[in-house]
């Protein structure tokens, strides 16, 4: 299974039922421009290791090209192609004036000290710098980046340039040019788009039973959300451990004990499940948000929940699509579900460039505005189509890329 050719299919099934223009087609089954660069860095033992690391340019009609940097052990050039065109798609969904990037570095980040991880991050910047900066490609954090690896990589560009240059990278630290609510915009966008799939699709509004895989950025946040607006969450997986817990899991003492322990199993109370189990569930909503590929034709069958919130990207294989889409498992795709994230991301970079910080308040209520017209656009075109809304997200996001794209050319 690989992501990238995943994502020429989700895009060839989008193209063919709106008739996409041949030329944009054309532009869009490839990158721009593939980065790719060996990292060298100096270890806290004095040895040297060497870091494959990339950074694809995927498309730029609408904007700059934006999207994270991804540290993880199984980062491959496909995935990264794959990640960024989703981004150009994910920009295009919610409207904001910006095309598609994604970076990784091949590493286990959990192995390296600080000080070998901010000499990444800085070794990065430099391998990079010449194609990326505020007007041209604007990184943020992914799987495993975080805003400190922000903070290191806006510090190198500015030093670099010799000017404090903030609107380099977004997800940066509050005290270094970060905005308000980007930490948990991710998972705040995923819940407005979640609370509108609910009442559209008629679901009680108290009680619903949720199981999420993913306890990081993504996951752990949304959890606390859900949790506070009164979803039970029954089972909750991390890369080591998944756990279930019929009577609903008590979310903050869960973060307390992952804080502590840095894994949910062992959390009092509840069982150990395998991942497959947590899958098949007897929930009302599964929320996907860790990694690629989970949801496949092996086990797409399983799925019981009404709802699929696909916080991570590209969770779902194209098979599976198909299998869910026939079982009336509504899938909120990625490039609208977890969109929250890249769309604070703008507002940062404007608030940088304008030197002009926004409120709590008006961000999140900038983030809604994003969101909940992005999740009406999406769920109409899918009525219209009739197609998943996968297929609907890409279609709007397609014909958006497109005028772009013949307004320039
Ligand atoms: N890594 C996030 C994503 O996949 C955020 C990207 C960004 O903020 O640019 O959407």
């Amino acid at each position: 299974m690989n992501a990238y050719d995943n994502a020429l299919r989700q895009l060839e099934t989008a193209a063919k039922i709106m008739d996409l223009n041949s030329e944009t087609l054309a532009r869009l089954s490839n990158p721009e421009k593939i980065n790719q660069a060996s990292l060298p860095v100096r270890m806290d033992d004095g040895s040297l290791n060497i870091y494959q690391a990339y950074r694809v340019q995927y498309n730029s009609a609408r904007g700059p090209y934006k999207g994270g940097i991804r540290f993880h052990p199984q980062v491959d050039l496909d995935e990264v192609k794959a990640l960024s065109f989703w981004m150009a798609i994910k920009c295009a969904v919610v409207g904001i004036p910006m095309g598609g990037g994604k970076g990784g570095v091949i590493v286990d980040p959990k192995k390296l000290s600080q000080n070998e991880l901010e000499r990444l991050s800085r070794v990065w910047i430099r391998a990079f710098r010449p194609v990326i900066g505020p007007e041209k490609d604007i990184p943020a954090p992914d799987v495993y980046t975080t805003p400190q690896i922000m903070a290191w990589m806006a510090d190198e560009f500015s030093q670099l340039e010799g000017k404090p240059s903030l609107g380099v990278v977004t997800g940066k630290p509050l005290e270094y040019g970060g905005s308000k609510g980007r930490g948990t915009s991710t998972a705040q966008g995923g819940f407005y788009v979640l609370e509108a799939a609910v009442k559209q699709l008629g679901l009680p509004e108290k009680d619903l039973k949720v199981a999420i895989q993913g306890f990081g950025n993504a996951g752990a946040v949304m959890a606390g959300l859900l949790f506070e607006a009164g979803y039970k969450i029954v089972a909750v997986a991390d890369s080591s451990s998944a756990i279930y817990d019929a009577a609903g899991l008590d979310i903050p003492e869960l973060m307390m004990h992952k804080e502590e322990t840095k894994s949910v199993k062992g959390f009092k109370g509840a069982k150990e499940i395998n991942i497959e189990e947590l899958f098949a569930l007897e929930v009302d909503v599964l929320v996907p948000a860790a990694l690629e590929n989970q949801i496949t034709k092996d086990n797409a069958e399983n799925i019981k929940a009404k709802i699929l919130l696909e916080l991570a990207n590209g969770p779902t294989t194209p098979e599976a699509d198909d299998i869910l889409f026939k079982n009336k498992v509504v899938v909120v795709p990625d490039v609208l579900a977890n969109a929250g994230g890249v769309t604070v991301s703008y507002f940062e970079w404007v608030q940088n460039l304008s030197n002009n910080y926004w409120s709590a308040e008006e961000v999140d209520a900038e983030l809604r505005e994003r969101m909940i017209p992005a999740w009406q656009a999406i769920w109409e075109t899918g009525q219209k189509y009739q197609v998943n809304l996968r297929t609907a997200a890409f279609v709007t996001a397609l014909e958006r890329i497109d005028k772009a794209s013949r307004a320039r050319n």
